[in-house]
């Protein structure tokens, strides 16, 4: 296509603002911007039952009608149900107005007359309105659309298209019209034997079935988005995702990594040291991620398994392999309190080991924060463990193989980036000082990321595509069951008791508020919120001879960290705690945890947090507080997390009650979300969709490019929002 003719393809200026909101930005966009129902015109609605918002066919009585000029020239008509003799002042009526309109409308619009017209209910000044319906007289008993006098509305099936305020459907079709006359467009990308093999329509011919169905089409298979037409147009966005994941990882695969070999030194070192033996899928997940740092190319590799499943342990295995070969890896987490205790475990486990652990966040004091900066600089730091401070842009490395990324889901896409770029300038550049004049070649670091949030193994083929995926799907042996219980506000006496007596005999639990004090309060919510500091105080009365302490997120790093310290020797019995303590934090003593107010969390929070308790050998026990009258999805949730301990179940049920976009939250923001296809009911496209790809892999007459572009061109428009 010419610049030229690109530039008629554009949408009207006056519409682009409005048209942005529903994510078009281009006439193009129109094409996949597809009908969420359609109206059967031939299906008539009774004025007393119109609802704002429709599109439908109203029969009527003209009442009155009249030229006005207030507030500006229109035509007029009030219309009421064809059985109503018009007595009852109060019986509803539809307004049609016209602000254009020739003498064929007044004359049809005429007081007395019946007439069937077909348009967008609107809430009006003086009731309910349509604007511009498109009207024929009802007494001509041919049925409505067939004879193609109405124009535009020919069809029996009209489509109704997702819309937004100043949107008319109309203005849309107009231009969904024009945008199927552009041949470039309907072009089909793929070859029709692929898709005639999986039975699905050509491209052109399942856009004109859902934008244009033929009179003869069912409305039901269009509607359910079962008919073939919708399956086409799943498959090829769920085909664009996989390809798009694919260009991302063979990008990497360019790049080059440092080849790491283990040499057994330090490691064995370290397993004799471990007062527990591997469990067999974490010596799996330990040999893939060593079997890719051997590689020239970058690992990527996601660890995956359930709270508690000893992932820190594998990590920090494949840490020691890089230090061993000679490079330098960065440790990162989410929190500085979880940081803290990945610092102190580590430190413990390599005590008395040739190996300089760095500790990095962005609370060091300037001084040690200089020092911090220099050792990874010169390289002196074997293993730097912080925070995301780790990849800012002072930080370099004089030779960094390896980073390791715990709790990924927790971090923003952006970090990821800027953790990527880091890893590209792994050398520092000669105008960062003279001293840095050594050189190594530029490398890209292997990356071992680590998630508790297990994810159907449907959503792991769709999102995590880029990725290798190692699984510790067991936990270590000697773990005891976590009861869990649901538990009313009212009886939260019973439970300080129960807390209190388990807290005397040397027991030590967790009590998690959602907020930190009164002041951080919603406004809006009446909900009298338990919070922590309150809490504190009370317990604290409550309980004598009996270490209560608080922690919550507006500590200083010191502070928290010295808390941490106490409650993991047992000189603190209780902590009452913000969700801080959410995800990582591994004190095998506690045994029980107490959330109040449990209603407000969401799933995978709250498999998180009770995954505090339960690592150790002694029985633990979950207590859930709810309070006030619960909504259905609370409800919902709290039945779940009660019924189940297994992170793969609650996952799956979190991915039914929310939808896969908010379950993988930051994950998938880079990437555009899927609009039409659903991945939990479309798996068998899902998986044809994974196959398709690697089939056309090796397919030179396929346009790729121009594939993964129809469905993701404004994917940096979309990073950048
Ligand atoms: P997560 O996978 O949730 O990050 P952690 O790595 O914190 O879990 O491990 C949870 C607890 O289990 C820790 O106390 C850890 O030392 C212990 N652990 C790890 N691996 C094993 C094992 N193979 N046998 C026994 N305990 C283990
Ligand atoms: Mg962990």
């Amino acid at each position: 296509m010419t610049t030229e003719q690109e530039q008629q393809t554009y949408l009207p200026p006056a519409l682009r603002p409005k048209f942005a909101k529903l994510g078009v930005h281009h006439l193009r966009d129109l094409l996949l911007h597809l009908p969420m129902r359609y109206e059967d015109q031939t299906r008539v609605r009774a004025i007393s039952e119109l609802v704002a918002g429709e599109s439908v066919v109203v029969e009527g009585v003209v009442e009155h009608s009249e030229t006005t000029f207030r507030p500006r020239r229109q035509f007029v008509a009030l219309v009421r149900a064809a059985d109503d003799d018009g007595g009852n002042n109060f019986a509803p009526r539809l307004t049609l107005r016209y602000f254009n309109f020739y003498p064929n409308i007044t004359q049809a619009l005429k007081p007395g007359a019946l007439v069937r017209v077909f348009g967008d209910v609107r809430d009006g000044r003086y009731g309910l309105e349509m604007v511009h319906p498109v009207f024929k007289k009802a007494d001509a008993e041919v049925p409505l659309g067939s004879a193609g006098e109405v124009s535009g509305s020919a069809a029996r099936l009209t489509p109704v298209y997702p819309s937004a305020a100043g949107v008319p459907q109309a203005a849309i079709r107009t231009l969904v019209a024009k945008a199927r006359k552009i041949a470039d467009w309907q072009q089909d990308l793929l070859p029709r034997a692929f898709t005639e093999a999986l039975a699905l329509p050509a491209w052109r011919v399942a856009l004109d079935v859902l934008h244009v169905p033929s009179n003869t089409e069912p409305v039901m298979p269009l509607e359910t988005r079962t008919h073939p037409a919708w399956r086409r147009i799943k498959f090829d966005e769920l085909l664009a995702q996989q390809l798009a994941l694919r260009d991302a990882k063979s990008l990497r695969s360019e790049e080059a990594a440092p080849k790491l070999h283990p040499t057994g030194l330090i490691t064995t070192l370290l397993r004799q040291r471990l007062p527990f033996k591997l469990t067999a899928p974490q010596e799996r997940a330990l040999s893939e991620a060593l079997r890719d740092m051997q590689q020239a190319a970058p690992m990527t590799r996601l660890l995956q398994g359930d709270v508690g499943s000893g992932k820190t342990v594998v990590a920090a295995l494949a840490a020691l392999v890089a230090v061993e070969a000679g490079w330098q890896v960065a440790f990162m987490a989410p929190t500085e309190l979880l940081a803290e205790q990945h610092f102190n475990k580590l430190s413990h486990w390599l005590a008395e080991l040739p190996i300089k652990l760095t500790w990095l966040t962005g609370s060091l004091p300037a001084a040690e924060m200089r020092a911090a900066h220099a050792a990874c600089k010169r390289g002196e730091a074997n293993i730097v463990i912080g925070t995301h401070a780790l990849f800012q842009k002072k930080v370099s490395f004089a030779r960094l193989g390896l980073v390791v990324v715990d709790e990924q889901h927790r971090f923003g896409v952006e970090q990821r980036l800027q953790l990527r770029q880091r890893g590209q300038r792994s050398t520092p550049s000669p105008l960062e000082g003279e001293e840095n004049l050594t050189l190594t070649p530029i490398v890209a670091p292997h990356t071992l990321m680590m998630s508790a949030t297990p994810i159907p193994r449907s959503l792991a083929m769709s999102y995590y595509a880029d990725l290798d995926v190692s699984v510790i799907d067991e936990l270590p042996g000697g773990r005891q069951p976590i009861a869990t219980k649901l538990v009313s506000e009212a009886r939260r006496g019973e439970i300080v008791r129960r807390i209190y007596e388990a807290a005397q005999q040397g027991a030590q639990a967790y009590w998690v508020c959602p907020l930190i004090e009164e002041s951080e309060k919603l406004a809006e919510q009446d909900v009298q919120l338990q919070d922590a500091t309150a809490l504190h105080a009370d317990l604290v009365a409550l309980m004598p001879n009996v270490k209560v302490k608080l922690l919550h997120g507006r500590m200083n790093a010191d502070e928290k960290a010295a808390i941490m310290k106490d409650f993991t020797a047992n000189r603190i019995q209780i902590l009452v705690a913000t969700t801080v303590i959410e995800v990582g934090v591994d004190v095998p003593n506690a045994s029980w945890m107490v959330i109040e107010h449990a209603e407000r969390f969401g799933l995978a929070q709250l498999h998180q947090l009770r995954g505090r308790v339960g690592r150790g050998s002694v029985a633990s026990t979950c207590i859930l507080i709810f309070a006030g009258k619960l909504s259905d999805t609370a409800k919902q949730r709290l039945k779940v997390i009660y019924e189940n301990t297994d992170g793969f179940i609650i996952a799956r049920e979190d991915l039914r009650i929310r939808g896969p976009g908010e379950l993988l939250g930051p994950r998938q923001s880079g990437l555009p979300s899927l609009r039409y296809a659903n991945i939990e009911e479309d798996i068998d496209l899902v998986e044809a969709a994974r196959d398709a790809a690697t089939k056309l892999e090796s397919d030179a007459t396929f346009n790729r490019a121009a594939f993964v572009d129809r469905w993701i061109k404004h994917r940096a428009e979309f990073a950048k929002a």
